[in-house]
């Protein structure tokens, strides 16, 4: 098999990951002499640098071959698809041909297990290590490592890359059992500890005048949201942990999307997508926030409210909390308004060491006044009580029902 169908076929594979979304886009070029740009090219996709740039990654799978049997994966081993290996050289010259015309900035290597973990990850760390030593590739790498691989593989990869990932899938053990028979969770925390120890004992010695040191900065994860019945509050629960205990940078969560051929346990349709955002909202929250998984999601509400979002969710089930002041309120309590955002809640604090702050004042900062006003007290503004009590409030946020389409 030549290297451009094997490039066909390795980076379709690979847009089934979620840390690099843009690859999973529908493809559209400009071929015809009309617009402008395209995506889903031969697996490019974009990322974030530790700088906070975004930057073009070479996306691939070393093969798409498998010896587990993911319910959920297209490159299962009881799946009917076409299979490729790349070797380490192969990799190592695509990466260096785009690199050169400047089509990317990066590579992203995942891969499914040939043989066993052991041999696939060293061949993920073969391709690592001949970018840097052998051709003193500078761009970005980012590695997906396999749990159950030897700890100094792992160790080795993290030397190599920038950022390194391990996928979780599924929150739980039990939702493993079902669709992913031969991962554990176990040993996938357990290796997310090791990586862990080992980016904090690099960012010591970095610390320490090291600065020769090359190390990754950052692990992620991915998990897979709809192919089960697992409620966003098992996702957050578990993320939630992971951002406390393994310093997780990222955890990515990708909708479930059906596969050609798919497993009868399978759902058939995938879930909304706004499931998906709302998780990313919910998680940006307990991130950036200061909300705790239990505040978000209780026993009797599992699943997060599509309709609108979790912070204005939390608003309307804690309306005691309300009106705040912002004259007077704490950041935290200010970082709870539905419509205020961190920067501005920030911006607010210098203002009102100065002045009174007025409604105008935040319209200034772009803050939406329909969203804000029902929750907080300006000197100029104070929300009538019967507002926040009124059953309409949250019809006054809710998206509008929608005739549906007629078909004749
Ligand atoms: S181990 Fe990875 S590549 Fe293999 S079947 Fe599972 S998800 Fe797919």
């Amino acid at each position: 098999m030549n290297l451009e169908s094997k490039l066909t076929i390795l980076a379709d594979a690979a847009k089934y990951d979620a840390s690099c979304a843009s690859s999973g886009a529908q493809k559209t070029n400009s071929r015809d002499g009309k617009g402008v740009g395209s995506t889903g090219g031969a697996g490019i996709c974009h990322s974030y640098a530790p700088d906070g740039r975004c930057i073009s990654l070479l996306k691939l799978l070393l093969t798409n071959s498998c010896i587990y049997d993911c319910h959920y994966c297209i490159n299962r081993r009881s799946s009917n698809v076409r299979r490729a290996v790349f070797t380490a050289d192969e990799v190592v010259k695509l990466t260096l041909d785009f690199y050169k015309r400047n089509y990317i900035e990066g590579l992203f290597l995942s891969s499914g297990i040939i043989r066993n973990a052991d041999h696939t990850m060293e061949q993920v760390v073969v391709v690592a290590r001949t970018l840097r030593e052998v051709h003193d590739f500078r761009g970005y790498i980012h590695l997906k490592t396999i749990p159950e691989a030897s700890p100094e593989l792992i160790e080795t990869a993290a030397r190599y890359a920038d950022r390194i990932s391990i996928n979780l899938e599924l929150p739980t053990q039990e939702s493993l059992n079902l669709l992913a028979p031969e991962k554990n969770m176990a040993r996938t925390k357990q290796a997310m500890g090791r990586i862990r120890f080992k980016l904090e004992e690099a960012k010591d010695r970095k610390q320490n005048g090291d600065t020769k040191l090359r190390h990754a900065t950052g692990q992620s994860t991915q998990v897979i949201v709809g192919a089960d019945a697992s409620t966003d509050a098992d996702f957050l629960g578990r993320s939630d942990e992971l951002y406390r205990s393994y310093k997780m940078r990222r955890v990515y969560y990708s909708a479930f999307s059906p596969i050609p051929e798919p497993s009868v346990i399978l759902p058939l349709k995938a879930p909304p997508l706004m499931r998906e955002h709302r998780l990313y909202q919910a998680d940006w929250l307990m991130r950036f926030y200061g909300f705790g998984t239990k505040e978000i999601l209780t026993p009797e509400m599992p699943n997060l409210d599509l309709e609108l979002d979790p912070k204005l969710a939390w608003a309307l089930r804690n309306r005691q909390d309300f009106p705040v002041d912002v004259q007077k309120a704490t950041r935290e309590v200010m970082l709870r308004v539905p419509g205020l955002g961190v920067r501005n809640v920030d911006r607010i604090i210098r203002i009102r060491r100065l002045k009174k702050i007025r409604l105008e004042d935040l319209a200034r900062l772009r803050v939406s006044l329909a969203k804000v006003q029902p929750f907080l007290m300006t000197v100029d503004h104070n929300p009538a009580r019967y507002l926040l009590d009124s059953d309409r409030l949250r019809a006054r946020f809710a998206p509008q029902p929608q005739q549906l389409e007629l078909f004749q």
